[in-house]
C-alpha cells in the first residue's frame, strides 16, 4: 500500500523498557511491504534538492523509484555508485540535517525516509544477493592505507576496485574504526560493519591488525617497501578532558575508553571477562552522539539513573534529534544548562558525586550557538559512582609527530587539499576526521573516496 500520509511509515522499534536491558538493536528495519509504500512518497522532484543535502551525492530519486518499483537489487547497485558503507549510512548518517532537510515532502508534512530506504536496500541485498564480491585485476602497483575507520575502508575499496594491491594497517585488533568500537551494537550491529570488512578482503585487500604506523612503521619504511602512495585515515580518536579536579578518580573513564570496553571488548556479554564498572549511577558529560551512545550503553549495562550533563540547552545539542529521542524513551535523565566543575571521590578513590553549577544561555559565540554563562552560587551535587566524559576527540598526534614535514593545523588535524585530499607531502594523501576533527562517517567516507581518485591520478602521472 503506498503511504499517502504526510508522515514516514513508522520505524518498527524494540519497546522503549524492553530493549534498555538489552544491546539488541533498537530499530528493526522496514519490511519490503513498508519500503515499497515509503518509496512511493517521493516525488521524484526534476531538481532533486535531496541529493545536494547529500556529502557524497547519492542518487536518492533514482534509488527510490527502483525501491517503489520492488526493483530492489537495482536500487542497491545505483546506491553503491555512490556509498560504499549503505547499510551503515543507512543506520547512523544525520539524514535529518543532510539530504531529508532538502526534500520538498518536508515543507508540509515529513520528508521522504530516505535513510530508513537506504538501510532497507543494503539489509535486503545482505539477505538475498548470492554474488560473492568479485577480485578485480590488478594493476601491479601498491598502495599503504592507514587506519581502518570508514575514510580508509572507502578509499581502500575504490583502489581496490581500480586494481591497485592495498594494505591496511589497523592500529587496534579489530578493523572498522569507530564504526567497530565507539558506535554501539545496539545501533549498528558489528555483523553488518565485519560483512563489509570481508568483502573488502574479498577483493583481495589485505588487512594487518596491530600496526600502529608512526610507532611499528613509519611513513618512510613504508615508502621503502614499494608504496607508491600512502592514505591516512588515522580519525580522532584521542579524546578530551575537561581539566576538572577528580578527572582521575576510579570511575572517571573517557566515553572511548568506555565505549570501547563495551563493545570492542564485549564487556556486555556475561562470558567475556572485561573489566568494567557496571555503574550504579552515572553521568555523561556533554550532548553529542557520542555522550547519548555512553549514557544509553550505561542503561544497559544496569544502572539505574542515568544523567545527561550538558551545559546548553536541548536547541543547542549536537546529538541526532534520533538519538536524543530514544535516550529519553529509555529514561535517560537530561540535566541541561549544567555544567560539572569537580568529580568528588570516597576514602577509596572512587567517584561518589559530581558537582555540577547551573548555567544560562547569553549572546551566542564563535560556533554560532548562544553562550552558556555560570550562575554564580548555583552549585549543587549528583550522587554518581561513574563520570564519562564526552566532550569531544581529538586526532592522535602520532604519525604527525614521527613525519617530518607533515604539516597539521593547531587544532593538530592534517591539512590536506578539501578537493584532491594531498597533504604537504608528495603521495601522502589523508582525509576523515583525522584532517576534519570529529565529524561524521558520510564526510569520512566522501574524503576517502576523493583521495582514491586523487592516488589513482597521482601514480598513473608517476609512471606516464
Ligand atoms: P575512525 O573511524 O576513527 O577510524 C580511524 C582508525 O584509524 C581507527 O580504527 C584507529 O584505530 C586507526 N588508527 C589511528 N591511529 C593509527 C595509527 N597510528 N596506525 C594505524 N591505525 C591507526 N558519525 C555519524 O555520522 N553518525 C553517528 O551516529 C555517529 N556516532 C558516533 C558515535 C561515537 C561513539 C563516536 C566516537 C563517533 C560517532 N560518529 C558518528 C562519528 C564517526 O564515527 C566518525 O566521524 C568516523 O568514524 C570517522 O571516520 P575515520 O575513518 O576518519 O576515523
Amino acid at each position: 500500500m503506498p503511504n499517502m500520509t504526510m508522515t514516514k511509515t513508522p520505524m518498527p522499534e524494540q519497546k522503549p523498557d524492553v530493549r534498555n536491558h538489552n544491546f539488541e538493536e533498537v530499530a528493526l528495519g522496514y519490511t519490503e511491504e513498508m519500503a515499497v509504500g515509503e518509496a512511493q512518497r517521493c516525488l521524484n522532484c526534476k531538481n532533486k534538492p535531496c541529493v545536494t543535502g547529500c556529502p557524497v551525492m547519492v542518487p536518492i530519486p533514482e534509488f527510490i523509484a527502483h525501491v517503489a518499483n520492488r526493483e530492489f537489487e537495482e536500487a542497491y547497485q545505483v546506491l553503491t555508485k555512490a556509498t560504499s558503507l549503505p547499510a551503515v549510512c543507512g543506520r547512523v548518517c544525520p539524514q535529518e540535517t543532510q539530504c531529508e532537510s532538502k526534500c520538498v515532502r518536508g515543507i508540509k508534512g515529513e520528508p521522504v525516509g530516505i535513510g530508513r530506504l537506504e538501510r532497507f536496500v543494503a539489509d535486503w541485498h545482505m539477505a538475498n544477493s548470492k554474488e560473492a564480491p568479485k577480485k578485480p585485476q590488478q594493476n601491479g602497483h601498491k598502495v599503504a592505507v592507514i587506519g581502518a575507520g570508514p575514510a580508509s575502508l572507502t578509499c581502500a575499496g575504490d583502489l581496490a576496485n581500480m586494481g591497485y594491491e592495498v594494505t591496511v594497517y589497523e592500529a587496534l585488533h579489530t578493523a572498522g574504526g569507530v564504526l567497530m568500537y565507539g558506535i554501539p551494537q545496539f545501533r549498528l550491529p558489528k555483523e553488518i560493519v565485519q560483512k563489509e570488512i570481508d568483502g573488502l578482503r574479498a577483493k583481495g585487500v589485505t588487512i594487518l591488525t596491530d600496526m600502529v604506523i608512526g610507532k611499528v612503521l613509519t611513513l618512510d619504511e613504508l615508502f621503502a617497501d614499494g608504496f607508491e602512495a600512502i592514505f591516512i585515515g588515522s580519525g580522532a580518536g584521542l579524546p578530551n578532558f575537561m581539566h576538572i579536579p577528580g578527572e582521575g578518580l576510579v570511575g572517571t573513564y573517557s566515553a572511548n575508553e568506555f565505549l570501547t570496553r563495551v563493545n570492542l571488548m564485549k564487556a556486555y556479554r556475561p562470558e567475556y571477562d572485561t573489566p568494567i564498572l557496571r555503574p550504579k549511577n552515572a553521568a555523561i558529560v556533554g550532548g553529542g552522539n557520542v555522550a547519548m551512545d555512553a549514557a544509553r550503553t550505561a542503561k544497559r549495562l544496569g544502572s539505574e539513573h542515568v544523567y545527561i550533563v550538558y551545559r546548553r540547552s536541548e536547541a543547542e545539542m549536537p546529538a541526532r534529534a534520533e538519538e536524543i529521542h530514544h535516550a529519553k524513551e529509555e529514561g535517560i535523565e537530561f540535566r541541561l544548562l549544567t555544567n560539572p566543575v569537580a568529580i568528588h571521590g570516597d576514602e577509596s578513590g572512587k567517584v561518589c558525586s559530581i558537582e555540577c553549577v547551573e548555567m544560562e544561555l547569553g549572546e551566542p559565540d564563535a560556533s554560532g550557538r548562544r553562550r552558556p554563562i555560570e550562575k554564580q552560587g548555583s552549585n549543587f551535587e549528583l550522587p554518581v559512582d561513574c563520570a564519562i566524559i564526552a566532550i569531544g576527540n581529538s586526532p592522535n598526534p602520532l604519525i604527525p609527530a614521527n613525519t617530518s614535514g607533515l604539516e597539521v593545523n593547531r587544532r593538530g588535524c592534517i591539512v590536506a587539499d578539501e578537493e584532491t585530499m594531498a597533504t604537504s607531502l608528495p603521495g601522502v594523501y589523508a582525509a576523515g576526521d583525522a584532517v576534519s576533527g570529529a565529524a561524521t562517517v558520510i564526510l569520512a567516507m566522501g574524503g576517502g573516496k576523493k583521495a582514491a581518485k586523487s592516488i589513482d591520478e597521482y601514480i598513473k602521472s608517476k609512471n606516464a
